[in-house]
């Protein structure tokens, strides 16, 4: 299963750069993880200052 990005994301943008396979972009109001290339590697999860990308 890959990360996902809640609710309590503020679009700070930090985790999109930290991504190792660019996996992460700005959606509507908040950044997503586009599940199929996800790897589970955590690393947006660790620089998130609100804790919103959670494994699933
Ligand atoms: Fe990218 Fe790793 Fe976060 Fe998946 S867990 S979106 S691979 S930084
Ligand atoms: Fe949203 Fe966290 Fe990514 Fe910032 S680092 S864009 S708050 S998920």
């Amino acid at each position: 299963m890959a990360y996902k990005i809640s609710d309590e994301c503020i679009a700070c943008g930090a985790c999109e750069a930290e991504c190792p396979v660019s996996a992460i972009s700005e959606g509507d109001g908040k950044y997503v993880i586009d599940p199929a290339t996800c790897t589970e590697c955590g690393s947006c999860a660790d620089v998130c200052p609100v804790g919103a990308p959670q494994a699933e």
